[in-house]
Order: C-alpha cells, then sequence, then structure tokens
C-alpha cells in the first residue's frame, strides 16, 4: 500500500473485490512491523484461463495459457485469411477448443479472448477495418465469433499484440518501438509498458510514412500513394528488386536465406531497406526518445545486414541525446510474441477493474449474495 499512494480504504476495496472474484488468495504470514503479523495475499493465476489467438495470412496458432500467460496448451494450423471470417474463425473456434480439452478445462473456464489479426482493427469494437490482405473480414465483429465463451474478447493488429508479446518476454515498462518487417512494415508503440493506440487505433501505421527512394524512382504503393515505405523497404519490395536483379527468389524467407548464406546482391538489398527504413526511425527516435527498438518479422531474421543499414541511418540522423543510450535490437522470441501478446491482451482487460467489478457481482448472484450484476461480454 506504501507503494501504491492509494488510501488504505481504496486498496482493501479492491483487495476484498479481487479475493470476491477468486483472484487473490491468502498464503502464509509476513512479518510484523510492531502488531499482529499480516497475511500475505497471493495472485491465483489458476483461477480461470484465457484464449490467445494469434492469426496471420497463411497460419493461426491458438494457446491456452493461465492467467499470468504461462502457455498451458497450444495448437497451430494452416489457413487462409482470404477464406474470410466465417470459415476461418470456424477454425479457430475449432482449435481452441481443442487445446482446452488438451489442457483439461472448459468454456466455462475461460475468462477473455485475446485475438491478433494482419490488418488495421478499430480496437474498441473488434471490428477490421478495411485491411488490405483480409478480403471480406471489413467491419466483422470478430469478439461474436466467441460469445459462446461469454466473457470479454479483445481484438488487435498483430503488431500491437506483438509488441505487448515482447514487453511480456523483457518485462518491462520501457517506452519501446516494436517494428514488424514483414510484406509490409507497421510499429508497435509501447509506453510505459503499455500499448498506445491513438484515437482510432490506427497508431504505429509508418509503412505509408512517405520516404525518398534511393534510386529516384517512383514507386505506387498498394494504398494509392507514391513511395510509401513499405512499397520503398517492405518484404514485398525485396522480392520485387531480388527478382528484378536476376534473383529466382518466390518468398521472404528464401531471401533471408539468401542473405543468411551471404549472397552478395541479397545483402546489399537488405542493407539497402535498413537504410531506407532508418531514416524513418530516426524521425521517430526524435520525436518519441524510446528506451529501445525491437525489429520483428520475417525480414528481421535476415538479423545483421538489415540492422546494419538502419543503426548506420538511426545513429546517424537522431539528436546525440535521444540516440546515447538507444538499444536497436532482433526480437529473441519472434514465434511466441503473437501468442504472448494475444494472452496478455486479455488478462490486461480482465483484470481492469470494472471485469473484475462485475465478476465478483455475478459470482455473489450466483451464490444469492446480491440480486444485481451480470457478467457480460462485449
Ligand atoms: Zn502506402
Amino acid at each position: 500500500m506504501a507503494l501504491t499512494g492509494a488510501s488504505r480504504n481504496t486498496v482493501s476495496a479492491r483487495v476484498d473485490q479481487l479475493i470476491a472474484a477468486n483472484l487473490l488468495e491468502e498464503g502464509g504470514r509476513g512479518w510484523s512491523t510492531g502488531g499482529r503479523p499480516p497475511t500475505l495475499l497471493r495472485f491465483n493465476s489458476r483461477a480461470g484461463c484465457v484464449l490467445a489467438v494469434d492469426l496471420g495470412v497463411t497460419s493461426v496458432d491458438v494457446a491456452v495459457t493461465d492467467l499470468s500467460a504461462q502457455i498451458l496448451q497450444t495448437i497451430g494450423h494452416p489457413i487462409d485469411i482470404a477464406d474470410g471470417p466465417d470459415l476461418v474463425l470456424a477454425e479457430v473456434d475449432r482449435l481452441a477448443q481443442e487445446a482446452l480439452a488438451a489442457a483439461g478445462l472448459t468454456p466455462a473456464d475461460v475468462c477473455a479472448v485475446g485475438v491478433g489479426v494482419p490488418g488495421p482493427v478499430e480496437f474498441s469494437t473488434g471490428r477490421p477495418f478495411h485491411p488490405p490482405i483480409m478480403p471480406g473480414w471489413h467491419d466483422y465483429p470478430i469478439p461474436s465469433a466467441f460469445a459462446r465463451y461469454e466473457c470479454p474478447v479483445y481484438a488487435d493488429n498483430d503488431v500491437n499484440v506483438m509488441a505487448l508479446g515482447e514487453m511480456g518476454i523483457a518485462g518491462s515498462d520501457e517506452d519501446v518501438l516494436v517494428v514488424k518487417v514483414g510484406t509490409g512494415i507497421g510499429c508497435g508503440i509501447i509506453v510505459d509498458g503499455r500499448v498506445y493506440r491513438g484515437a482510432q487505433g490506427s497508431a504505429g501505421d509508418i509503412g505509408h510514412i512517405s520516404v525518398t527512394p534511393p534510386d529516384g524512382q517512383t514507386v505506387i504503393c498498394r494504398c494509392g500513394n507514391e513511395n510509401c515505405l513499405e512499397a520503398i523497404a517492405g518484404g514485398g519490395a525485396l522480392l520485387r528488386d531480388a527478382r528484378a536483379a536476376g534473383v529466382p527468389v518466390s518468398t521472404t524467407r528464401e531471401l533471408v536465406e539468401l542473405a543468411a548464406r551471404g549472397d552478395g546482391s541479397v545483402l546489399e538489398l537488405v542493407r539497402n531497406s535498413g537504410r531506407t527504413i532508418g531514416t524513418v526511425l530516426a524521425s521517430l527516435v526524435n520525436f518519441f526518445n524510446p528506451h529501445r527498438i525491437v525489429m520483428t518479422g520475417g525480414v528481421a531474421q535476415a538479423g545483421a545486414p538489415l540492422l546494419a543499414g538502419i543503426r548506420e541511418a538511426v545513429y546517424g540522423r537522431s539528436m546525440p541525446l535521444a540516440a546515447r543510450a538507444l538499444d536497436i535490437t532482433v526480437s529473441d522470441a519472434p514465434d511466441l510474441s503473437g501468442r504472448l501478446g494475444a494472452a496478455l491482451m486479455a488478462i490486461e482487460g480482465f483484470l481492469d477493474e470494472d471485469s473484475v467489478h462485475q465478476l465478483s457481482r455475478a459470482d455473489e448472484q450466483a451464490a444469492g449474495v446480491s440480486p444485481a450484476g451480470t457478467r457480460t461480454g462485449r
């Protein structure tokens, strides 16, 4: 309590609420500072579970975690996001039930659901908004697909979700930019350890910032504008430029493998892409002054040559005070961060004061204590 700065009554009411919801349990006696030794309380992370869904363009991973984001069970399966929400989310539901059963849990144990999707999402409603690579998903209410769990459902774009996952892996409350370089380019903005989404949920969409192409050409982006960052330096652009240079590649994975084997022309393309991304990041560093930048996504797996280009531009163009202690790294766990972030998003929403309040009131109601209050989803 000394640390929270809240009054004794406020803390005590919140603790009662958490105990009523079975989220706090007694865990022995603490050291006395004079009177009766205090009772220690600990977080009951097994009071329920969450479903974490990491939807990609060609695959989905579904995990069941406890309330501390410890993964209890996880299942992955190939999908085609272009099959549309009805088919894809039916498959997600099947995988979720399989994972729950394998973990020895039931739909009633699910406290919240977190879903990461590869496109822009209006966070307050969980509806994708004109997602360019998800035909048929515009305005689809993703939470409705999880109605059977009767719990809150949170959907956000995959970069924000991965950013949250990176924070979970690093366990930090720093200011961080998590930059995904896949086919496109996006950025999750972490302020004090929390995702910053902006007014409509589109903060961090850096892929469409205008840049100067290195060769002076004009490239039309899939958004219709000229010379967007991802049209010049994203994975799709790298593939296009590699093929134009006579390198026979069809996926960014093949491109990254060639870079790892030291193919000279591919290395130069990746380094140039790093420089272009770095000029945008330098502006962001001057504006935002983050502690760290974490690179993730398929192209980031190229590692050293991409980082070399990015560092050259960022350290060369950022203001010295902002760049002095700035750390730029590649994610340690790019495959895990989507699931972990979806779990953390669900847990964060579930432990939100209003949700817990509703839950404890529903428990009281079930026990015949109070006639008011129900546990509702969104
Ligand atoms: Zn664009």
